[in-house]
C-alpha cells in the first residue's frame, strides 16, 4: 500500500526545522501540516525549504495579521492552504481542519464548546459527501486543541473540545492530531487510540508515515 509521510509542527519553533539542515533530514517529507501557535515565517520558511504542499489550522496564540518588514499584514503563511471549516484532498487522503482552542478571553482563534459544536455540524454534510464519493469520511483531522478528556488540561485555557469526540465516533477519522498542550515531561501520554482514532499530540512536530487507501 502507497503511504504518504507528513511532517506535523506545532506551538513551538523547532531549531534544526528552521534551518537549512532540514532539506537533508526531512527530503522525503510529501506533505507538511501546522496545528497552530507558530510564526507564519517559520511555516513559510519549512515550506520554501521542502517545497511540498502546506495545509495549518490556526491556534489561539495566532495573531489574525502578521506584518512582514515591508509593512505588509498577513493573515496566514503565504502559500499555505488554511484547513479551518474545510476538506482538502493531498496525496489522496482526505483532511479536515478546526483551528482554535477553548475560548478563555477576548480575541480570536478561540471558540466555546457550542461554537466548537457549530463548526462540527458545519463539516458533516461534506464528511458524509465523502463518504458517498470516497467510500470513507476522513482520514485526518487538524486540530489546534486536544479532544476534551484526551491530552488536555484541567485549567480552563487547556480543556478539550467535547465535539471531537462525537466527530471521532461518527466519522472515524483515522487520525486526530492536535497541538496547544505543552509537553515538557517524557512520561505524559502524546498518543491515545479512541475508538477507530488515533489521537496525536503534535508538539512540537512529529513525521508521521500514512497509509494511503488505494
Ligand atoms: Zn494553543
Amino acid at each position: 500500500m502507497k503511504s504518504v509521510k507528513i511532517l506535523f509542527v506545532s506551538d513551538k519553533v523547532v531549531d534544526h526545522l528552521y534551518s537549512s539542515k532540514i532539506v537533508e533530514k526531512h527530503k522525503d517529507v510529501d506533505l507538511i501540516v501546522g496545528c497552530g501557535d507558530l510564526p507564519y515565517y517559520y511555516l513559510e520558511f519549512i515550506l520554501s525549504m521542502l517545497n511540498v504542499p502546506l495545509l495549518y489550522v490556526h491556534g489561539n496564540h495566532d495573531p489574525q495579521q502578521e506584518y512582514l518588514a515591508d509593512g505588509t499584514a498577513i493573515a496566514g503563511p503565504t502559500g499555505g492552504a488554511n484547513l479551518h471549516g474545510r476538506i482538502l484532498k493531498e496525496q489522496n487522503l482526505l483532511l479536515a481542519g478546526l483551528e482554535g482552542s477553548i475560548r478563555y478571553k477576548d480575541g480570536c482563534f478561540q471558540y466555546t464548546q457550542k461554537e466548537m459544536w457549530l463548526n462540527v455540524l458545519a463539516l458533516a454534510p461534506k464528511l458524509w459527501l465523502n463518504k458517498l464519493v470516497y467510500g470513507r469520511y476522513l482520514d485526518i483531522l487538524v486540530a489546534h486543541s486536544p479532544p476534551y478528556g484526551i491530552h488536555n488540561g484541567e485549567d480552563r485555557i487547556h480543556v478539550g473540545f467535547r465535539a471531537f469526540l462525537w466527530l471521532m465516533k461518527t466519522f472515524k477519522p483515522r487520525y486526530l492530531v492536535h497541538g496547544h498542550r505543552h509537553v515538557y515531561n517524557p512520561a505524559e501520554i502524546i498518543e491515545t487510540q479512541f475508538e477507530e482514532t488515533k489521537v496525536i499530540n503534535i508538539y512540537p512536530y512529529r513525521v508521521l508515515e500514512i497509509e494511503v487507501p488505494e
